[in-house]
């Protein structure tokens, strides 16, 4: 296995309205469609459609959603051994609404991925110790993302941690133990509390958490590309010039894709650049992990 993330999944329950109802108000909505999300499962889906061998520890619900998204994984190619039914608890679902001047409401319901604990990790370690890299993201409780750290250290795996959605809570003592950590401008802004709307004022932002002790920083800058900084450089990578059509999911195209590339080579601003062209891709197309091309359809469209 090249590849474990360890995370969420979701339903995207998506409504396209002419309006939003008022509170009280029934009103027919001219279409409804059914997503598969979650940061987690868009970034191991990603990673698998490129060919990774990707496993995903993940919890779904007891309900009717469960085996969608099982199957969804599967036909992506990724392994879901470690995929814990939990019973009497709903899957992961997002009600999204979305008006006719495309803008969207949405409500998160985190359900069985609140039930994503520490003794998950353990459970899938025969599995999990053999993967060259891990990935995390804050859609789980913060212990067990936490326990999935220490397991990566002691077993030398290395970690892309993607701090989405931003968290005060989380302690930088244990980004500062992994290898990536990869926001993207918002969560950049939350997580230090500082300005992001420039340039420099994005680079003061990344130092202040750089100097906290932070290894590897790359931060997505959505149609402005994206930027990876170290303790003593810092370098761009510009984005492709795209139609953007749908920018959901581009962050976890761009991360999945990355991990993809790391493993094969090693190589950051390489795998920054294949990544880039990856989620610029995904960003011509509608919908989050339905957008996003398999090796061929990128090797087709980068070439
Ligand atoms: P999301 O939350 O929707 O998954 P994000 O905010 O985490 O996305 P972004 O920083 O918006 O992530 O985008 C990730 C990457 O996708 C960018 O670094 C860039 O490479 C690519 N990208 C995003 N928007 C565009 C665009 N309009 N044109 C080309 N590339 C884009």
């Amino acid at each position: 296995m090249d590849i474990a993330v360890i995370g969420s999944n979701m339903v995207d329950l998506i409504t396209y309205t002419d309006r939003m109802p008022n509170a009280g108000e029934t009103l027919e909505a001219p279409e409804f469609e059914i997503g598969c999300g979650g940061k987690g499962a868009n970034q191991a889906v990603a990673a698998a459609k490129l060919g990774a061998s990707v496993m995903m520890v993940t919890c779904v619900g007891d309900d009717l959603f469960a085996d969608n998204t099982l199957r969804n994984l599967q036909q992506a190619g990724v392994d879901t051994r470690y995929v814990k039914k939990v019973t009497g608890v709903s899957s992961g679902v997002a009600p999204i609404f979305v008006d006719s001047a495309s803008q969207n409401r949405i409500l998160i319901v985190k359900g069985a991925n609140n039930h994503l604990l520490p003794a998950d990790i353990e459970r899938a370690a025969p599995a999990l110790q053999a993967c060259r890299l891990m990935i995390l993201q804050l859609e789980i409780p913060l212990e067990t993302v936490y326990a999935a750290i220490d397991f990566a250290r002691r077993h030398r795996i290395a970690v892309i941690l993607n701090p989405a959605p931003a968290s005060r809570d989380l302690d930088i003592a244990y980004a500062c133990q992994c290898d990536f950590f990869m926001p993207n401008e918002t969560e950049l802004e939350i997580l230090t509390g500082m300005p992001v709307d420039s340039e420099e004022n994005i680079l003061r932002a990344g130092r202040t958490l750089l100097a906290k002790g932070l290894r590897n920083l790359i931060i997505t800058l959505g149609q402005r590309g994206a930027l990876w900084m170290t303790g003593d450089r810092v370098e761009h990578v510009a984005p492709l010039q795209v139609k953007a059509l749908d920018t959901s999911g581009a962050g976890d195209a761009f991360i999945g894709c990355f991990a993809h590339e790391y493993v094969r080579h090693g190589d950051v601003p390489q795998a920054m650049r294949q990544a880039s062209a990856y989620a610029a891709y995904s960003v011509t197309g509608k919908g989050t992990q339905r957008s996003y091309p398999d090796a061929s359809q990128f090797f087709d469209f980068i070439t």
